[in-house]
């Protein structure tokens, strides 16, 4: 009988492209998938409902992908330091294999329940899978990781991108005999969402699993790859890809996207069209670099990185930032960034930089706390992504840059020039003159008749008291 391997998935949710998972049956026809619903995860108070809601759909589909190879994805619930050697041992598996994650709780955990396995005299093999290139790959000349973006991205761009692993398929399952054994060691039905607490009604941007997000790269290198750089900053445009989630949680394989994309590269007639599809690469980049500083910078995941912001005085003004997770401040582009977000669970990129230097740069408010808030709405939210893009709008990041305050106004007349996506998510200021609503100057008389509140603060005071703080900081 074949050795069994079982192949523990945490944000790899695919038997396509999966580096660990091709090893392993590289290894064994008899590779059976393993997912444990982790508390320490779902019982924090970071956790959005959209999120759960699609890891749930993808496990179901993933489940399906493994049925169609021949063999079967197992759900646990519980800690997986306890719940996978339990069932490692009553299957009597030589060796469980999972990909490496950069998160510092996944890392410790992951070298936990190594230690318990091998312990119990089970085999342990780990890979990297969600990047183009491993942490340690891309390092300065001094052999140290990057703190800056540009010579990270030219670095990373000039190394050779590796192809798609090999596909999963013709393996073997558990016998009948051996499933009731998984099941008394704690394998379950997969549950509902809801059923974990999580309710969530709207519709995801991206559906669960490896084929819609399949479908929607291969819809958006058709389609909307060569005008990236141009429609990417408009926020009423479908110009994005919107295929974080998948990134996230790994139902679609970077390689696989790095491959699409590439091709397109190579045919393309024209510098124009291979700008755009570059301004794309460099943003896969983006996620690797902060995939990679999180990895070499655990702290970042604490708090600020730069000094004068280790004890800035932020405001504790809770009224203020409840108006601003509730699109309720009066700056138009903000409140209807934060209604798409409370509404969908996404946001786009560019809104997302708006909101967040509101909130940090006008609202002077802890932007942990407008992390968190994210963490809480975000069905792409990601540990990584999602504190590189706080702390790079706070200036409190590793770039060195220091002061990026966005003007509300401007922002909405440069990206959102005819008011749509204003209108869009803010219905009761649609019958407004577009100049008026874009610049955010609403008449007072207008924000009663359609109950929408003036603005909160004034964003020159604010700039100008954020300033003048910034630099007391600075000097201590
Ligand atoms: C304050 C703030 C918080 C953010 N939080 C998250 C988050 O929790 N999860 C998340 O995936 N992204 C986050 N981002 C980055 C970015 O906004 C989203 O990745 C992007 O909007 C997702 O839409 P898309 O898939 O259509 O992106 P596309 O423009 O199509 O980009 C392709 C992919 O590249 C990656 N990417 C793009 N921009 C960035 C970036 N700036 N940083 C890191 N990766 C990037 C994503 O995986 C994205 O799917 C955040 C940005 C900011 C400013």
């Amino acid at each position: 009988m074949a050795d069994l391997i079982l192949f523990w998935h945490r944000r790899d949710l695919r038997t396509i492209d999966n580096v660990g998972l091709a090893s392993a049956r590289e290894k064994t026809s008899k590779v059976v998938g393993v997912f444990c619903l982790d508390p320490g995860i779902l019982a924090s108070d970071d956790v959005a409902p959209a999120r759960v809601t699609y890891l749930i759909g993808s496990l179901k589909a993933l489940q399906e992908q493994y049925l169609q190879a021949g063999s079967q994805l197992l759900i646990l619930k519980g800690s997986p330091l306890q719940k996978l050697p339990e069932l490692a041992q009553a299957l009597q598996a030589k060796a469980v294999f999972w990909n490496r994650d950069v998160e510092p709780y996944g890392r410790s955990r992951d070298r936990s329940v190594g230690e318990a396995l091998q312990q119990a005299g089970i085999e342990v093999e780990t890979f990297w899978d969600q990047l183009l290139h491993a942490p340690k790959q891309i390092l300065t000349g001094a052999g140290e990781p990057y703190s800056v973006y540009t010579p990270f991205w030219r670095n990373w761009l000039s190394k050779a991108k590796p192809s798609p692993a090999q596909d999963f398929a013709g393996a073997e399952g558990l016998t009948e005999q051996e499933q009731t054994i998984a099941q008394k060691a704690g394998a379950i039905e997969l549950p509902t969402a809801k059923a974990l607490g999580f309710v969530w009604e709207n519709e995801l941007l991206l559906p669960p699993g490896t084929q819609a997000a399949q479908e929607r790269l291969a819809e958006f290198c058709d389609r909307a790859l060569n005008d990236y750089q141009e429609q990417r900053n408009f926020p009423a445009t479908i110009g994005t890809s919107h295929l974080s989630a998948a990134l996230k949680f790994g139902t679609i394989g970077i390689r696989t996207v790095w491959q699409s994309a590439q091709a397109v590269y190579d045919d393309s007639r024209s510098d124009e069209a291979r700008s755009n599809i570059q301004t794309w690469q460099q943003e896969l980049a983006w996620r690797e670099f902060y995939q990679q500083a999180l990895y070499f910078f655990p702290q970042l995941a604490e708090g600020p990185y730069r000094q004068p912001f280790k004890n800035f005085p932020w405001s504790d003004r809770a009224d203020h930032f409840q108006a601003w997770c509730d699109g309720q401040t009066g700056y138009p582009i903000v409140d209807a960034a934060m209604r798409q977000l409370n509404e969908l669970g996404w946001m786009h990129n560019r809104c997302r930089m708006i909101v967040a230097s509101f909130l940090t740069k006008d609202l002077i408010i802890n932007w942990q706390w407008g992390e968190k808030y994210f963490m809480q709405k975000l069905f792409d939210g990601d540990l990584s992504a999602n504190n590189g893009g706080w702390q790079w709008s706070a200036s409190s990041g590793m770039d060195p840059k220091p002061l990026r305050i966005f003007n509300p106004a401007s922002q909405a007349q440069k990206f959102d020039a005819d008011g749509e996506y204003i209108r869009q998510w803010l219905p009761e200021l649609r019958h407004l003159d577009t100049a008026d609503l874009v610049a955010g100057k609403i008449d007072p008389g207008d924000c009663d008749r359609c109950g929408y509140p003036e603005p909160i603060v004034d964003h020159k005071k604010q700039q100008a008291l954020f300033k003048q703080i910034y630099q007391q900081q600075k000097l201590q």
